[in-house]
């Protein structure tokens, strides 16, 4: 039986969701937004643990031009703080305050692989290059956030002047969509020094894509009280406008023909539109779509087919650390967003063979191999370090410091674990590893002042916001991604085969991360409101 009849129904109360129930509901439509667990945020949250203040998902913010445009036009004031990021490679430390500390990033890998000075020299040609595209890109106010009709200055002073060039730079950044590893190859003949500036990002990542962060490092931001709060803001956005929001319900079915969703105590949900800002493997497996145009559910099918075929990027693993250490004991160390490699060698291409082969001969593998491969994987990675109190300080126990350490992982490999039962024993190996190898590089400090340290697997991110294999970005990259990846076709990315049914979020556009989560909410929504008016 129909209970509910909105204008909109959003599913999945992440930041994508939240953006386009903000949007939808400003605009006094009916709107409800639906989302599975207690909290909305999905990767976008902070949680509590005795009284210390962790993020879960993304550690810190890049505006790229679109969340602080987009919290202006909602009329959302948000406190947030710098968050400044420093490098680290074995004893050498790299602190970045601005564009020269790119110089000393220079030298600090001269120092480091002497002997590579040419090839050292060509990559930071390439990142400069990129730095420049970059500042074109964000360079203003994303035109989507703006009110074109009301405000001739913005057309006329920065918009048409910038369209030129940016027209330019996305013909540049096309150019550079390969995978960030062949390009490298083409620059870098040091195996070790390819794998230092390449490992942390996601296997095959698009070259611009990659290489773009250096410049994402220099404006990286933290909301004050944890990045969680960004989520808490729009949300509250919602209840304000007369939005609203029903926690604890899953969605597992969608009827296409009466439009029609269905949630786990099989209440039903009518709507005219719906947003998916979900995960869209999910979408495609639950909706039927009897009753369409045959021509319809053809397209329907077919896209279907290619989301099925696709995987999830990369997952993370990530240990949580309470210490019984002052903050200013790290502050002296690193800034509160920290990479850090304890070895100059790199990863290499034979470990992740290495890997493949022990997931291709799982059953036969015994666990002493997998642990030894582990050793390696945590001795030779790079490591992602967030220190939340030293962004607020409020978010630590007076004379205390909660770390968030992460490593990217392998979803198949806990998932393989799981099924032969022994998960925990993988989770407790690694995390013990982890607090070693920093214990015996950066923080020594680490090892005896550790209170209580526990770990979200990639297990952990696809049970808590069902999200294939645990991606913590969307598509993986190492095959053709089935959604829009080019930037000058992002309009189009959130539309799906059914007319009344639109896609937003991390799996509607490839890369993506909070900023594009952000646009897509926000396109899906304008493509509502537009339809509605006509
Ligand atoms: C460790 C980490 C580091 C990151 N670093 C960066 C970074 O540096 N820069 C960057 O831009 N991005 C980063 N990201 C990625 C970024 O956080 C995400 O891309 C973005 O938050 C995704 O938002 P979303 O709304 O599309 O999806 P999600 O946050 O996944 O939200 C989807 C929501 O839908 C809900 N849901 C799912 N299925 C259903 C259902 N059937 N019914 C009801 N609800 C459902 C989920 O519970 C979830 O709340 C990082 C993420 C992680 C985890």
């Amino acid at each position: 039986m129909t209970e509910y009849k909105y204008d909109t129904i959003i599913v999945g109360g992440g930041i994508a969701g939240l953006t386009a129930a903000a949007y939808l509901s400003r605009e006094g439509q009916k709107v409800l937004l639906i989302e599975k667990n207690r909290e909305c945020g999905g990767l976008v949250n902070s949680f509590t643990r005795d009284g210390f203040h962790f993020d879960a998902g993304v550690r810190a913010l890049e505006d790229a031009g679109i969340i602080s445009p987009m919290l202006k036009d909602l009329g959302i004031h948000l406190e947030v703080v710098k968050s400044p990021v420093s490098l680290g490679i074995e004893n050498e430390m790299l602190h970045i305050e601005g564009l020269e500390s790119l110089e000393q990033y220079r030298d600090l890998l001269a120092r480091l692989y002497s002997g590579s000075g040419e090839e050292i020299d060509a990559v930071l040609r390439i990142i400069r290059k990129i730095m420049k595209h970059m500042d074109v890109l964000y360079g203003i106010e994303n035109p989507v956030f703006k009110d074109l009709k009301g405000d001739t200055d913005f057309i006329f002073k920065k918009l048409l002047p910038w369209l030129p060039k940016f027209i330019f730079t996305v013909g540049k950044i096309n150019r550079m969509n390969m995978p960030v590893e062949d390009y490298l190859e083409t620059l870098v003949k040091n195996p070790s020094l390819k794998d230092i500036i390449s490992q942390h990002f996601f296997k095959k990542t698009p070259a611009f894509f990659a290489l773009s962060y250096f410049s994402l490092y220099l404006d990286y931001f933290y909301p004050k009280g944890g990045v969680g709060k960004l989520a808490d803001i729009v949300r509250d956005k919602i209840t304000e406008w007369g939005g609203e929001i029903r926690t604890e319900t899953m969605i597992v079915e969608v009827l296409a023909e009466p439009r029609e969703v269905k949630d786990q105590n099989h209440e039903t949900y009518a709507y005219d539109h719906l947003i998916w800002a979900a995960d869209l493997k999910t979408l495609y497996a639950l909706t039927k779509t009897d009753g369409l145009l045959p021509k319809i559910r053809k397209k329907f099918t077919e896209t279907k087919t290619n989301m099925m075929k696709s995987r999830g990027g990369d997952s993370v693993f990530t240990l949580f650390v309470e210490a019984d250490e002052p903050l200013e004991s790290f502050r002296k160390i690193a800034h509160g967003h920290f990479f850090y490699t304890p070895s100059r060698k790199g990863l290499g291409e034979t470990h992740w063979m290495k890997l493949s082969d022990l997931l291709r001969n799982f059953d036969r593998v015994k666990k002493e191999e997998i642990f030894a491969w582990l050793d390696k994987f945590t001795q030779l990675n790079t490591y992602e370090i967030s220190i939340p109190g030293l962004k607020d300080p409020d978010l630590a126990p007076p004379g205390k410091t909660g770390l968030i350490i992460s490593l990217l992982a392998e979803y198949d490999l806990f998932k393989k674990a799981q099924e032969a039962g022994w998960v925990d024993e993988l989770t407790q190996a690694l995390e013990e590893r982890m607090l070693n190898v920093l214990s015996r590089s950066i923080y020594p400090m680490l090892k005896n002042k550790t209170i209580k340290h526990f770990a979200f697997t990639p297990l952990s991110i696809e049970n808590r916001i069902a999200s294939s294999e645990g991606a913590i970005t969307g598509w993986s990259f190492e095959k053709p991604v089935p959604v829009v990846n080019k930037i000058q076709f992002s309009d189009r990315s959130v539309l799906t085969p059914i007319p009344s049914i639109y896609q937003a979020g991390q799996w509607a556009y490839s890369p993506a991360g909070v900023p594009m989560s952000i646009l897509t909410g926000k396109l899906a929504a304008d493509k509502i409101l537009k339809k509605k008016r006509k």
